[in-house]
């Protein structure tokens, strides 16, 4: 009750649920059989984080889908799409044998992605058809994923094309980032620098360009994940502009940490592609562009380890990926504190954007009547520091602790019964599979 929405546009407000849906909102107060007060809160659309790694089915030291749904919910985010490499979706038995498994395991509603392996191009099809949200695919070999690339992945790009899917692309290229580990390991350099140069700026750039090419000649509806610079958000907005189907992915960290932390933070920066912001310019250049629409929706890209797991093994050895799920609003909120973006770009970037490019609007993303209400209870004035809050991520840590920031999530409410409280989860976990609608 008395609320202040944001959505299309901000309005004082009381919201109505009604077997989980919204009913109404109306600015007079009608009869409830419960009410929540939420004066002085922001009532906000829950996020849509549709890049996240829970690794469940897969490593349960790093994350499973009890724990980072935990993380995910406590900090705001409602619906997540998931997937693990090492223990991939290639076929509907997969598909089907992960969702039997993640029945109760789930804090958030969920939907999951498919990986292309070049020798599962004839389960694509099964698979969309049995809704998976998306097809990830890997034009280097990362994660223990093959790349695909060259003819393959026009071959896949086509195939997803004519059955209507959807497809998120990781864009390195691959004898680049062969040639440079050869390189480097030659040398016997075990240095955290390494990263920088493996993971060069030009491996993605080529690979961008080759990939856009084989969008632009199939039609498929693509994203270009965990675009790291804006040189490369201005190659996708400008095939965009042409009218190819595809949108640049932002995640937090190539909006906020710096290429050479990785000297003195190492495994804790070993992530791909790695930060490249060099000066506070480049920093202005990312922020701006996600302001003014050259990102087209923002992920974690959640893809947590433990500190023992990140200090164990050489620069070479340790997982890549970063924890995200605990700190992604939080970060978005201060962002709109400091006047970088506004309320209406961040819901518009971390739930409607994303919930319209994987086909979950209009049941997810926004709070329309009709949609879950899936709602985020926001005090916009309090200022904490991140580390304040435990950590409900297996990671239990943030690149970003230390940071002081505006915006604390109060509570969070799935298809209309509260989930989470001051960053505790409540209830058992009643997270679902949300299909996709085409
Ligand atoms: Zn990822």
């Amino acid at each position: 009750m008395g609320g202040t929405l944001i959505g299309a546009e901000e309005s004082r407000s009381n919201l109505y649920v009604s077997e989980g849906r919204v009913a109404l909102w109306d600015a007079e107060a009608h009869p409830a059989r419960e009410s929540v007060d939420a004066s002085g809160l922001l009532v906000l659309p829950g996020m849509v984080d549709t890049h996240v790694h829970l690794m469940d089915p897969g490593d349960a030291s790093r994350e499973t889908f009890p724990d980072g749904s935990a993380a995910a919910v406590a900090n705001g985010v409602t619906t997540v799409i998931e997937h693990t490499h090492g223990h991939p979706v290639r076929s509907v038995a997969d598909f089907h044998d992960k969702l039997d498994h993640l029945q109760g395991r789930a804090r958030t509603d969920y939907g999951l992605a498919a990986h292309v392996w070049s020798d599962n191009l004839t389960d694509l099809s099964d698979l969309w058809t049995a809704g998976v949200a998306f097809f990830k695919i890997f034009t280097c070999a990362t994660h223990g994923v093959p790349a695909v690339e060259g003819d393959d992945l026009r071959k896949a790009l086509a195939e997803i094309a004519g059955i209507g899917g959807a497809t998120l692309i990781h864009c390195e290229d691959d004898s680049l980032t062969a040639e440079a580990e050869r390189r480097l390991r030659a040398t016997g350099r075990t240095d955290p620098g390494v990263l920088i140069e493996w993971r060069s700026r030009s491996a993605e750039q080529t690979s961008v360009e080759a990939v856009l090419s084989l969008i632009r000649q199939t039609g498929v509806r693509a994203t270009i994940a965990h675009v790291s610079t804006p040189d490369i958000a201005h190659l996708v907005a400008a095939a965009r502009a042409e009218g190819v189907d595809v949108v640049a992915e932002a995640c937090p960290q190539y909006l906020h940490l710096r290429e050479d932390e990785v000297h003195a933070q190492g495994a804790l920066r070993k992530f791909t592609p790695p930060a490249r912001i060099r000066s506070d310019a480049d920093e202005e250049a990312m922020w701006r562009l996600l302001g003014e629409g050259g990102f087209e929706h923002l992920s974690s890209d959640h893809a947590p380890s433990t500190l023992t797991q990140k200090s164990t093994g050489t620069i070479w050895e340790v997982h890549f990926g970063l924890p995200g799920l605990d700190t992604t609003l939080a970060l978005m909120m201060e962002a709109v504190a400091a006047g970088r973006i506004t309320w209406t770009r961040l819901v518009g970037l971390y739930s409607e954007a994303p919930a319209r490019r994987y086909g979950l609007y209009p049941r997810k993303g926004h709070l329309g009547v009709g949609a879950d209400a899936d709602f985020v209870l926001v005090d916009p004035h309090r200022s904490w520091r991140i580390g304040d809050r435990p950590y409900l991520s297996r990671a239990g840590w943030s690149p970003y602790e230390g940071r002081q920031v505006r915006g604390w999530v109060h509570a969070t409410y799935l298809r209309g019964v509260r989930a989470a409280l001051e960053g505790v989860p409540v209830g058992d976990p009643r997270g679902v599979f949300v299909r996709p609608q085409p």
